[in-house]
């Protein structure tokens, strides 16, 4: 019934979860849902007042299809302030979420008989965004202990003359890592000197905790890097549907030809309040990253305390992606447990606690947590996680 394409496509793992959670909520079961990846604060209010005057005074109608030029020259100015990258409107196209913007680029750039780079562990959308171009993902290998950077003989092996492009994610989902300037310098050379497209998806760049967040683009000006951002998780605008990227301007002429044919323009009353976003006070940034920084700190402190789980300290965002290996091949009340995902099930079906299961990021030794949830919450997931863990054997 399908065509091709929709075959290479797998439905979002993560997605998936947050299904599975509503419906056992549905229930009436209490879930803890540490699979969520948005922040649990609201959107800010000066954000939301900007949308309803949007909507109180007619700005409800089709916008140009790249966004409003007011939108685009926001973000041009939010890319030089916190960002010091220097681009005009032309360089700019506004979409309906980061996930729509890299989805549109690799539609842009990337066809049959192409290989892009990505890293393992990857975010669920990165194969499926490249396969379904008809291009080959091709997977390179990361150190866990250093923040999952590239292990650079693995990229080097892999770069051939079919590889088009580079897809790097600094702070990582799902592991939080935040590579060092010296690793994002060594990328940039090589896709620099291969002639590569690389494309930074920095929509954690606000969520750094014990580094100075850089931009890919601001190490170099090489005018193959993509920069791909989203009002998303930096403003608890998940559901608003703004993402952006800033880059070549041909690049950008493209990707407006197919996001004009496809859906016309991104919502009009978000392109209003993204304006607000991104030009209004930032102060609620720094409230909710002080709050996932204590979350981060208390979270990976007791995990490490639970006997079989190891979790080094990631950088950013919001996950941790414990090592949880040593518990696997054993069994819980007589169930076995040989893969991340029958962890992951057992915790869902003995203890309603929503992960993902590490295999549909590329890890077969781990799960992913989101600290996006209150401390309460994350204080009774955690009790129960090592009453569940102390029934392993
Ligand atoms: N990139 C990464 C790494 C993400 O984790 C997400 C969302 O989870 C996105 C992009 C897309 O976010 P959005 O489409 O809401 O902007």
């Amino acid at each position: 019934m399908y065509a091709k394409r929709i075959n290479r496509i797998q439905p979002s793992a993560t997605l998936e979860m947050t299904a599975k959670a509503a419906e056992l909520r549905a229930q009436g079961k209490d879930v803890i849902n540490l699979s969520v990846g948005e922040p649990d604060f609201p959107t800010p209010k000066n954000i939301c007042d900007a949308a309803v005057y949007a909507m109180e005074n007619g700005y409800t109608k089709y916008t140009p299809g790249s966004g409003m030029l007011d939108l685009r020259v926001a973000v041009c100015d939010k890319l030089e302030r916190d960002n010091a990258l220097h681009y005009s409107p032309e360089n700019i196209i506004v979409s309906c979420g980061g996930k729509h913007s890299l989805y549109n680029a690799c539609q842009t750039l990337f066809e049959k008989n192409d290989e892009v780079i990505i890293f393992t562990p990857y975010w669920v959308s990165f194969p499926d965004f490249i396969s379904v171009t008809g291009a080959t993902p091709v997977i390179v290998k990361t150190d866990p202990q250093a923040q999952y950077e590239p292990d650079f003989d693995d990229l080097e092996k892999n770069i051939t003359p079919n590889t088009k492009g580079i897809i790097i994610n600094s702070p990582s989902n799902p592991t939080g890592g935040v590579w060092s300037d010296l690793a994002m310098q060594k990328v940039i050379n090589l896709a620099q000197s291969n002639n590569l497209w690389l494309f930074s998806d920095e929509c954690y760049e606000q969520l750094v905790y014990d580094t100075h967040f850089k931009s890919c683009a601001s190490f170099s000006d090489y005018d193959k890097i993509v920069t791909f951002q989203s009002c998303s998780k930096t403003y608890s605008m998940t559901g608003w549907r703004i993402g952006y990227i800033a880059g070549h301007k041909d690049l950008v002429k493209g990707m407006s030809r197919l996001q004009g044919q496809s859906t016309s323009c991104p919502n009009s009353i978000a392109q209003y309040a993204a304006i607000e976003a991104l030009s209004g006070p930032q102060d609620e940034i720094q409230i909710m990253k002080d709050a996932f920084k204590r979350r981060r700190d208390y979270i990976v402190s007791e995990l490490n305390k639970i006997e079989g789980i190891t979790c080094d300290t990631p950088g950013g965002a919001f996950y941790v992606f414990p090592d949880i290996s040593e518990l696997l091949n054993k069994k819980y009340c007589g169930s076995p447990l040989n893969t991340p995902n029958d962890l992951s099930m057992a915790l869902l079906d003995e203890y309603s606690i929503v992960t993902v299961s590490g295999e549909s990021f590329g890890s077969n030794q781990n799960i992913r947590l989101s600290y996006a949830t209150s401390d309460k919450l994350l204080e009774d997931a955690l009790n129960k996680l090592s009453e569940f863990v102390s029934k392993i054997d």
